[in-house]
């Protein structure tokens, strides 16, 4: 049977084989605590479940909708984008996909051929870069630095393509005006096109987060951003994202989509209008910052580990170098011995850090998880 060689060297994501793993523990009997990637507690919305709800009684019917989504459903995104990220956008420039990583995907097939090179800011998301190895692309990673400053992207390689996650996952970094308007700067000078995933956009527990496509001529840049509701609003399976991008390009990312999925599932494109139009979830972040404050609090007197309070999202990104540099083994003796899963921050490109996520279950849950993390490590660090 042959494989092909393109997917051949290419291996599933590591957070979702770590929760796959997950998954396969918890079905043979094993209690095991997932942080390993951030599945809210939470449900979608009750405008969202209203929606669907009434689309299955009344409407029934659920026809194709166009590749790119329904017309009213995309005339709605654009309400948004202008309500909330300070975007003048139409529908022929919004496509709705299944979740962000169909959108990352599209967009980056067609803004780029085989070879070119992207520049991707670490520790990041592994999609970026397991992304770019499926379509043959080369990712270039630098440091994601405390502050972004023309003289930092001055010294990074020059690519065709620049990745921006903002808010970021896993440090909770949220790009300030200036930041942006440096890269924005930077882009025009050297013409990279820029992928802005703007997926935690509601989860700042302060800052402002600040759209990137509003402080500059999208169009003219070339610039796509992707949204998604997975994390802004808990509805990580329902699969509902979507990219905004100049018409050429939703164009060819309509030609890419079109015989893979078609359109998005069509209860899909309802919740995704609904959602989009929730707004920020007050209840939910408000929820999240206690549990943040209080994972942070039992860490902080633990010696061995930094934990830094982030300023958005749903993780802890947590510096264990004081420990070790191998977090994969690191991890693989936690859920071995604690039964605790963590993402090894070789994962995302850095290794000596775990990512934490901290939105699952129940709070006793996380209070017993980062009980048991604290006695592995205490364990290890006492045999140093
Ligand atoms: N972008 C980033 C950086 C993420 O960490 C996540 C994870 O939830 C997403 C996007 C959401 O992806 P999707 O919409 O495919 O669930």
């Amino acid at each position: 049977m042959k494989i092909s060689q393109r997917i051949a060297h290419s291996r599933p994501l590591a957070t979702t084989a770590m929760h796959g793993r997950v998954e396969s523990m918890r079905h043979a009997g094993e209690e095991v605590i997932d942080f390993s990637i951030a599945i809210s507690h939470f449900p979608a919305p009750a405008a969202v479940l209203d929606a669907v709800g009434a689309a299955v009684e009344n409407v029934r019917t659920m026809p194709y909708t166009s590749v790119v989504g329904a017309f009213d459903v995309r005339e709605r995104l654009c309400d948004k984008l202008a309500r909330e990220n300070g975007i003048d956008a139409g529908a022929a420039e919004v496509i709705v996909t299944n979740g962000a990583k169909q959108a990352l995907y599209e967009a980056l097939y067609a803004m780029s051929d085989p070879g070119d090179s992207v520049l991707i800011f670490k520790p990041h998301w592994p999609a970026y870069v397991a992304t770019c190895q499926l379509l043959g692309l080369r990712p270039v990673l630098a440091d994601l630095p405390e502050e972004v400053t023309p003289a930092f992207l001055a010294a990074c390689e020059p690519a065709r393509i620049v990745i921006i996650n903002n808010p970021h996952n896993p440090t909770g970094k949220v790009y300030s005006r200036a930041e942006l308007e440096a890269i924005r700067d930077w882009v025009q000078a050297t013409g990279a096109q820029v992928i802005v995933d703007e997926s935690y956009e509601h989860l700042s527990f302060g800052p402002a987060h600040t759209s990137f496509a509003s402080l500059c001529d999208w169009r003219a840049l070339g610039v796509v951003t992707i949204f998604s509701a997975s994390q802004s609003y808990a509805m990580m399976g329902w699969r509902v994202g979507f990219a905004l991008a100049p018409a050429p390009l939703v164009a060819a990312m309509q030609t890419l989509q079109g015989p893979i999925t078609a359109a998005a599932s069509h209860l899909s494109q309802v919740a995704t209008a609904a959602a989009f139009n929730a707004g920020v979830q007050r209840h939910m972040l408000d929820d999240y910052r206690e549990r943040r404050d209080m994972v942070v609090r039992r860490f902080a007197d633990v010696p061995w580990i930094v934990m830094h309070s982030p300023d958005s999202g749903p993780y802890l990104w947590g510096d264990v170098r004081a420990l070790t540099h191998d977090t994969v083994a690191f991890a693989e003796a936690l859920i071995e011995e604690e039964k605790v899963a963590v993402m090894p921050g070789d994962a995302l490109g850095v290794r000596g850090f775990i990512r934490i996520g901290y939105i699952s279950d129940d709070v006793a849950t996380l209070r017993e998880g980062v009980r048991r993390v604290i006695a592995f490590g205490d364990r290890r660090a006492a045999l140093q």
